[in-house]
């Protein structure tokens, strides 16, 4: 879960409680009423500039894409042909390969093969099965991935737990991390395969893994899977989630390598059929303006719309210490923790958007990280 508008919630939380409480039948009713408190911002909030436009509301209304199957989306990747008049006893010149490209029908399959395990809380066996789905897939690359386990302690007691980190060398040493949590939620009232929330951005991070091996990457790579950043309880109250990110930088920081991760990409819920993911008002500007002239360039605007939010989710424990970062997350996803948040709510098509859009971004990132020294710290 990552609950958003907390800034209007704040002033609101005992009311929104009471909601909660009160029309809290069912758990997907409770998550309902989450989405509703997004869309619907409260009366106070409207005055916010981060609070969402009325046109922006329509979300419930939307019908859903014809289906897009990855197949019909293959990007072939070829390798350009000499020009014919490249004698062999003429000095050769290769003409320069075709860039890569990432490739929405492998990250497609990442995701199938993600949902085919079921449900997936921290802790339990189809977790771990998925983490080494992942541990494999990077091997298959080529990069080198580590476990981080580490215990959590929870509102069900202590959970064992693992993030993956990978590491794709650069020339510098000096890290730009991309994201992702890998966990679903803990769902006990109905099965829960988290396909947007939890799936999608798993499958995107493995898919821009492959294409980043295989780039000359000015900054290391570091692919972060995260474990436990849902709340183990329905409702997401601190410290009860971001329990992978948290031991991350807790880590880190003691290991002393945290200074060198300049700033870190977190993709988050990103399979939406109906793509529209808004600014985060809780992520370091310069990069999410990076990020958003990157959509826009690529003709994404109405995949990467211009409204804000403000969003809680992994990357809070890193702005806490002080490393930029942007949340790319559609939360307006009406099967967000439902029963629906499933194969038929998520497409190949965005998953192809938002890692354009990251690949686009990246070469701008490091740009900006190297053009400013230590700038770019902070918020
Ligand atoms: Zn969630």
């Amino acid at each position: 879960m990552v609950r958003s508008v907390r800034r209007c919630e704040s002033a609101s939380d005992g009311a929104n409680g009471a909601r909660r409480a009160t029309v809290g039948a069912t758990v997907r009713t409770v998550a309902a009423i989450g989405v509703a408190t997004i869309l619907v911002a409260p009366s106070h909030a409207l005055s916010d500039p981060r609070t969402l436009a009325p046109s922006n509301l329509l979300s419930h209304s939307r019908t859903l894409a014809p289906s897009d199957a990855p197949s019909h989306r293959r990007t072939l990747r070829t390798i350009a042909p000499l020009a014919p008049s490249d004698a062999p006893s003429q000095r050769r010149t290769l003409a320069p390969l075709a860039p890569l490209k990432f490739d929405s029908s492998r990250a497609w399959e990442h995701l199938r093969r993600q949902v085919a395990i079921g449900p997936r809380p921290a802790g339990s066996a189809p977790l771990a099965e998925c983490r080494r789905y992942i541990l494999s897939e990077l091997k298959a690359a080529g990069i080198a991935a580590r476990e981080q386990p580490f215990d959590a302690m929870t509102p069900i007691g202590t959970i064992k737990m693992a993030n993956v980190i990978a590491t794709i060398p650069g020339r510098r040493t000096d890290r730009i991390a991309l994201a992702t949590h890998y966990d679903s939620k803990l769902f006990r009232e109905f099965r829960f395969v988290g396909a947007s929330d939890g799936a999608s951005s798993t499958a995107a991070v493995l898919e821009l893994g492959r294409v980043l091996k295989a780039r000359q990457n000015d900054y290391t790579i570091e692919l972060l899977f995260l474990d436990g950043e849902e709340a183990v309880n329905t409702d997401w109250h601190d410290p009860d989630n971001t329990y992978g990110s948290r031991y991350y930088v807790r880590a880190a920081r003691q290991a002393g390598t945290l200074a060198g991760l300049k700033a870190l990409v977190l993709l988050d819920m990103i399979g939406d059929r109906n793509l529209d993911i808004r600014r985060d008002s809780n992520s370091t500007p310069w990069l999410t303006d990076l990020v958003w002239a990157s959509a826009a360039k690529l003709g994404y605007g109405t995949g990467f719309v211009p409204a804000n939010m403000a969003v809680e989710d992994d990357h809070l424990p890193f702005l806490a210490a002080a490393v930029p970062a942007v949340d790319i997350i559609d939360l307006d996803y009406p099967q967000w923790h439902t029963a629906e948040d499933d194969l038929d709510h998520v497409s190949a098509r965005s998953l192809q958007m938002v890692g354009d859009v990251v690949l686009d971004a990246l070469p701008q990132i490091e740009k900006q990280l190297a053009g400013t020294g230590t700038r770019g710290r902070g918020n």
